[in-house]
């Protein structure tokens, strides 16, 4: 048998996927039977752990697990919230993941109505006020909450009640993927009646799946929708009501450490606990980039978020992004390129099992890279000679 060599452990600084904890990992070690009492426990404990970070309770609302990553879980309320005949979904975009659904919407053939705002502000109110009360009945409002292409928390909150005001037939539909368990989010207040995100974002479990979690009744409304089998929630949905079980294989070693991280999350103190690893992430990175010349995309008085920052790739001669790139994955620093489309930017993240001590090493590993490329954004090529 030829031994594979096992990969070196990277540290990511991305969007996802993220670093996770040992333990994570290891509880994922297990082969497990999709009937196996075990892994219906397991699958229990999930749906009732995530309500529980929602504030939410069944059976008003329910949280249904879906095989893939969270474009998938998009994909499929999309799907299953637009009828067949007559939908019309309006989606309020100001990045590259409220573009998707765009994109979503056109292959899958669902009529939609795309508002397209500046990248580097928020969803402006007035502008959505305006929208929301022209003739046009819509069936879905899509928006994102953390838009992870530029790092823009959109008022979510104001917005449900601009479109339960103006439109209340519309179910409303947020992505909430890079936020959900580190940004506080009240699903009543804003009046979601679909979120979604995914294991492998801010609860810290490794890919496989993701998750929605909604109103019950808007769900049962649903039934029939979905002109996709595999994406259909309803249908995923009275599966695990009727046995517990998926419909199709589950990934089963990626549920297995997902449990772990909730109860990882739960005993290190939840939301606060974690929202205060990612502030002092954040810090450690704003104050260290901008010692270093960095300059951010977002305003300060923009960027109250503390998931990932955008920033503008220095216009000194000596810096190509790619060298920056690989040098830096060399040192086992995984950074990520930039997805906002106007500028020329890219991003570093400080959610995962991420700690200020390894925004600290980041920091001083671009230093370093910027030495050999002789690329420091604050000097000239004269300075530096
Ligand atoms: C990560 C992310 C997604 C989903 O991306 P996948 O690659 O499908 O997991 C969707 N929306 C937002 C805002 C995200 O951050």
């Amino acid at each position: 048998m030829v031994p594979v060599v096992p990969p070196t452990e990277k540290k990511l600084f991305t969007p996802g996927p993220l670093c996770c904890s040992s333990g994570v990992k290891a509880a994922m070690c297990y082969d497990l039977g999709s009937r196996d009492q075990q892994f219906l426990s397991c699958v229990r404990e999930i749906r009732q752990g995530l309500l529980d970070i929602a504030g939410v309770s069944s059976p008003e609302f329910t949280a249904v697990l879906l095989q893939g990553s969270g474009t998938y879980t998009v994909e499929a309320v999309l799907q299953t919230t637009s009828p067949r005949q007559g939908a019309k979904v309006l989606i309020l975009a100001n990045g590259a993941y409220g573009l998707r659904m765009k994109k979503i919407c056109e292959v899958a053939g669902i009529s939609c109505q795309l508002e397209e705002f500046p990248e580097n502000k928020k969803i402006d109110l007035i502008k959505v006020k305006e929208i929301l009360q022209n003739d046009t009945k819509f069936t879905t409002v899509g928006v994102v909450h953390c838009e992870t292409s530029s790092g823009v928390i959109n008022p979510v909150e104001e917005l449900g009640c601009l479109i339960k005001t103006y439109q209340p037939g519309a179910m409303y539909f947020v992505d909430a993927m890079s936020s959900f368990g580190a940004i506080p989010l009240d699903l009543k207040a804003s009046h979601i009646d679909f979120m979604v995100s995914s294991a492998n974002k801010c609860l810290e479990g490794i890919p496989g799946f993701a998750y929605v979690i909604c109103r019950t009744q808007c769900l049962v409304s649903c039934k029939g929708n979905s002109r996709s089998y595999s994406l259909d929630i309803v249908d995923q949905f009275e599966g695990l009501q009727k046995n517990g079980q998926f419909r199709f294989t589950p990934p089963t070693h990626s549920m297995l450490a997902f449990r772990q991280a909730l109860e990882e999350y739960k005993k290190a103190g939840g939301l606060p606990a974690r929202k205060k690893r990612y502030m002092e992430n954040r810090a450690v990175l704003k104050h260290g980039m901008k010692d270093l010349g960095f300059r951010e995309l977002l305003d300060e008085a923009v960027h109250e978020g503390y998931i990932i920052t955008s920033y503008f790739i220095p216009e000194h001669p000596n810096f190509h992004f790619q060298t920056f790139y690989t040098e830096l994955s060399n040192r086992d620093y995984v950074i990520y390129p930039g997805k906002v489309s106007k500028a020329n930017c890219f991003r570093i993240g400080n959610i995962g099992h991420l700690f200020p001590s390894d925004m600290k090493n980041l920091l001083h590993t671009i230093k370093e890279v910027l030495n050999i490329m002789e690329a420091h954004p604050l000097l000239t090529p004269q300075e530096i000679m």
